[in-house]
This record gives structure tokens, C-alpha cells and sequence, in this order.
């Protein structure tokens, strides 16, 4: 006890805990800045913006985008505090602040997992990538989502190819960059369940897209998903 003490002590001497939005010592988000977070309270058609129970995709956006998924719930816009947040945890890999972002997510989801009971699955990355980072940002977070909830869950998702930067392509081109890009290593443990996706932040939901059609392939009843930010 008294090392473990004398240990964060001298942590915190050499790396000091600071706020990465404001800069103020002690932790790397205070309750000022978390209380600037905007949070999404109201859930929404994730294509054309218009109230939907749940987050399901509304009628006339099933109808034209034939979505895998059946509902899509963000915590909240990638902007200000929650961009800093996202930023600092995925490229700065201050993994701390997981913390705080598996407790949004779960309070975006709250009043659906106790009913479904869905099984956590994050949205995969390439090992390339992740050697580089040192760790899945969506695993982490759908590890913690799972405590949280008490529910199931794992790593039935693969990213097999390395894709191009989804960034500055279409709609339609980030669909194609994504095909064939990920598979399913785990049918047992979706076939007919619920699936909880979790990412980091959708632009187009074209990677959400193609996991649900992976896991809707091997299996999964429904798929559901669940974001940190919707950009
Ligand atoms: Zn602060
Ligand atoms: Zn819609």
C-alpha cells in the first residue's frame, strides 16, 4: 500500500497529470473541462439527422441505404472538449482517459443493454496499426463497456487488409476502400445475438457498415452500434 503510494507519487513527479484541455495539474481531464463536454441526449436517424427511438435508422434511410446495422447512438459531436478527449487518448495514447469515455458511451446506451443483453464487439484495426499505436482505441473502450454493463463480449471482428486513410474520400469511396476488409474469427459468438459495435468516430458509417455486414453474415441477429463521436 505505502509503495503503491510512494509509486504514484514519484509518477506524478516525472509525469505529471494535466488537464488536456486547459493545462491544470492533477488529472488528465478536470471537472471543468468534462463539464464542457457536450453530450448527444437525443437519439437520432444517423443519415439524415431526424428523431428515431433508439437510433434506429429511420424508415426512408433503410429504404435508400440498405444500412446491415439497425440503429447507430453517438455520445457526441467531434468537436471541442470530446475531440481533445478522442485526440489525446488515440494519438497521444493516454489510455487514462478511456475512462471517461467508456463511462459516455455507456450512458449513451443505458437504457437498451439491459433489455438486449448485446454482445460487445469493437470495431477492429489492423495489427499493423495497432503495433504502431500500442492498442486497439475501440477494444479498450468496448472492454470497458462491457464491465460496465455486465455483458459479453470479445474480439470476433479482423482486420485483414490495411486500407487507405479514409480521410477525404466519399461517401461511396470509403464504402469500396472498406469492402472485403474485414472478417469474422468468432461466428459462436455472435450467431444469434445482438451485436453491440463500438468505434471511435463514424464519418459516413462506411466501416460501421461493413462490420455489421460481416457479423449479419455469420450470424448476428441485429447489429447495433454505438460511437464515441460523430464527425
Ligand atoms: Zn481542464
Ligand atoms: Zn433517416
Amino acid at each position: 500500500m505505502l509503495l503503491a503510494l510512494l509509486t504514484n507519487f514519484l509518477l506524478d513527479l516525472v509525469y505529471p497529470k494535466l488537464c488536456i484541455n486547459c493545462g491544470k495539474y492533477g488529472s488528465f481531464l478536470c471537472f471543468n473541462c468534462y463539464e464542457k463536454i457536450d453530450p448527444c441526449h437525443t437519439d437520432l436517424c444517423f443519415y439524415c439527422g431526424r428523431i428515431s427511438k433508439h437510433g434506429e435508422i429511420c424508415p426512408l434511410c433503410k429504404k435508400k441505404y440498405k444500412p446491415y446495422f439497425r440503429s447507430v447512438r453517438w455520445c457526441g459531436n467531434y468537436s471541442g472538449v470530446l475531440k481533445e478527449i478522442i485526440h489525446h487518448y488515440k494519438y497521444d495514447g493516454i489510455i487514462e482517459l478511456s475512462e471517461v469515455l467508456s463511462q459516455l458511451a455507456y450512458n449513451r446506451i443505458i437504457n437498451c443493454v439491459n433489455q438486449k443483453q448485446p454482445i460487445i464487439v469493437p470495431v477492429p484495426i489492423h495489427r499493423s496499426k495497432e503495433q504502431m499505436r500500442g492498442f486497439n482505441q475501440s477494444e479498450l473502450i468496448a472492454r470497458k463497456l462491457s464491465e460496465l454493463c455486465g455483458n459479453n463480449g470479445g474480439l470476433a471482428l479482423v482486420r485483414i487488409k490495411n486500407t487507405a486513410t479514409q480521410v477525404g474520400l466519399s461517401k461511396l469511396q470509403r464504402a469500396s476502400n472498406v469492402a472485403g476488409s474485414i472478417v469474422c474469427r468468432d461466428g459462436e459468438l455472435v450467431r444469434s445475438k445482438t451485436v453491440l459495435l463500438v468505434d471511435d468516430v463514424a464519418t459516413t458509417g462506411a466501416t460501421l457498415n461493413e462490420c455489421a455486414k460481416v457479423l449479419r453474415a455469420s450470424g448476428a441477429k441485429r447489429v447495433e452500434a454505438v460511437v464515441l463521436a460523430r464527425d
